[in-house]
């Protein structure tokens, strides 16, 4: 169910991994009204927000004052008072030092409604990303989350140290860096063995996650030399020794590469993620955007005829989606379409052709099964499959982006349709961010998807593009533009797709 009005939802956004989001949080991110966010949530956890939903950032900035947990209660129940659903978003899980129960106890004080979504907690996601088990049959038997700085208006410490260094189970601090010497001191002064194994896990479950591994006795030394910085969870306990044997995210294939990927089409997203999943740190450049052109009185004209068409073709995702965008700002449905005898003999319906898969899932999800989808992604295959369709004397819509080859135009024309060519947006280049630009010059890959990713590529770093990388192409033509550009091609995908090349990629970083 989606956010309801007047309703606080207190939520847990996980450690840092984005797949490790519950489908709870996703659900009510997507419909919420307003969002009062921590800093310690995913890269991308607020990608599924409402356009006109309010986002408010409520964590804490470096060398600023954090907003005081009353303000933050005060905002939360204004914000559902004026009949917002409001999501409250936190890293890890909201009841885990999160400070969750003092938003719920205020909000219920006020007689605002509120849920509790739960997280992955650092405490066991970090650990089982380094391997470590914060449980074990033959270690440990019980485990303690513990905070690792209190807070320092507290008069007496609430850590019971004695009890601490007896518990007979695994130690699991949370902010517990800054200080560890003296954290560690305590225990080992309580009676806790200084050569019990112990660890820190930085960035857990996030890109560039690290793992270092001591004794009690040690680890603020080796933390210190080695410049663990936070967010990072102290692991005391048996269990790390487990690791040894359990350590598994550094043996993804393409742990620790810094991949560039380029965001051109819908295509690149899926490679991010494959690539993400095998252990490479992906940096996504953005080479183009889609710019509408749906106001046109080209588009306008052959909105106002939709009707007409016998055959309407359809060369990609965005083009669907605007069409019927154009379509609904002309009061019209899908029921506009087609009730003018069609291409294939279907008496009254349009007859509709989509180039490629994607194109097709775009059309199903308007409620259109399309009639003609070519099996390669080209418009020579969709000519071909053209064949059998009776255009001649017909009115034939194709509706493209503006910069498209005239291909399937002059077909059509040749075997005597009325054609009208609408260009329903423009793909201009777009400049990627400062940040994403660094992020590149640190690359260990480049990835070529496509003769069109060289040039943007190529052209949107300019000499910043990091000549060290090295480049993996989908296929021959990609690496023979790739090398017209003057670089050198490391490796190239075969088969001449996305698996393909991470294929090849993998096997390049294996050496
Ligand atoms: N509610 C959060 C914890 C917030 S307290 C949860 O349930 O996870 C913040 C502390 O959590 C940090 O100081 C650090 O010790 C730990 N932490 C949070 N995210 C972490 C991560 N990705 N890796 C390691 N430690 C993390």
């Amino acid at each position: 169910m989606s956010a309801r009005s007047g309703v606080v939802y207190l939520v847990g956004a996980g450690p840092g991994d984005p797949g490790l989001m519950t489908a709870r949080s996703l659900e009510l991110i997507a419909s919420a009204d307003a969002i009062y966010y921590d800093r310690l949530i995913p890269p991308g956890a607020l990608d599924p927000v409402r356009e006109d939903a309010e986002l408010v950032y409520v964590g804490k900035a470096p060398g600023r004052p954090s907003m005081p947990q009353e303000e933050i209660g005060e905002r939360l129940i204004e914000a559902a008072q004026s009949g917002k659903s409001v999501v409250r978003l936190k890293g890890g899980d909201p009841f885990v030092f999160g400070r969750g129960g003092e938003e719920g106890e205020a909000l219920r004080a006020a007689g605002i409604e509120f849920e509790v979504v739960p997280g992955v907690t650092a405490g066991v996601a970090a650990t089982a990303y380094a391997g470590i088990p914060v449980t074990h049959r033959d270690d440990a038997s019980a485990v303690a989350f513990v905070t690792g700085h209190e807070d320092p208006e507290k008069q007496e410490s609430a850590i019971d140290w004695d009890a601490l260094a007896r518990f007979p189970g695994t130690l699991v601090f949370y902010m517990g860096v800054k200080k560890l010497a003296a954290n560690a001191a305590a225990l080992i002064e309580a009676g806790r063995d200084p050569a019990e194994p112990a660890a820190a896990v930085e960035r857990g479950t996030m890109d560039g996650q690290r793992t270092v591994v001591a004794t009690l006795g040690t680890l603020a030394e080796t933390v210190e030399r080695e410049g663990v910085g936070a967010p990072a969870l102290i692991v005391i306990g048996q269990v790390v020794k487990r690791r040894e044997a359990l350590a598994w995210l550094e043996r993804r294939p393409l742990q620790g590469r810094r991949v560039v990927v380029t965001r051109a089409r819908a295509q690149a997203s899926g490679l991010a993620k494959t690539l993400r999943n095998l252990g490479a740190e992906v940096v996504e450049l953005p080479a183009i955007r889609i710019e509408p052109r749906i106001e046109s009185k080209e588009v306008k004209g052959a909105v106002n005829r939709i009707g007409e068409y016998a055959l309407i073709v359809l060369t990609s995702p965005n083009g669907v989606q605007l069409l019927f965008e154009a379509m609904r700002a002309a009061g019209l449905d899908t029921r506009a379409l087609g009730g003018h005898g069609s291409a294939d003999g279907n008496a009254g319906r349009v007859t509709v052709a989509a180039i490629g898969p994607g194109t097709a899932r775009a059309l199903a999800r308007v409620g259109i099964v399309a009639d003609i989808v070519p099996e390669r992604f080209v418009a020579e295959s969709l000519i071909e499959s053209l064949a059998g369709v009776e255009v001649s004397g017909k009115r034939v819509l194709i509706a493209r982006p503006a910069q498209a080859r005239d291909v399937i135009p002059e077909h059509l024309s040749d075997c005597g349709a009325e054609v009208d060519v609408i260009a329903l947006y423009e793909t201009v280049r777009e400049q990627p961010s400062a940040d994403a630009i660094e992020a590149a010059q640190s690359a260990d890959y480049v990835t070529f998807t496509s003769s069109s990713t060289v040039r943007n590529l190529t052209e949107a770093l300019g000499d910043r593009f990091p000549s060290d990388a090295r480049i993996v192409s989908i296929g021959p033509v990609t690496s023979d533009a790739a090398r017209a550009a003057g670089l050198e091609v490391h490796a190239e995908a075969n088969p001449q797709d996305i698996n393909g090349l991470v294929a090849a990629l993998i096997a390049d970083a294996k050496g």
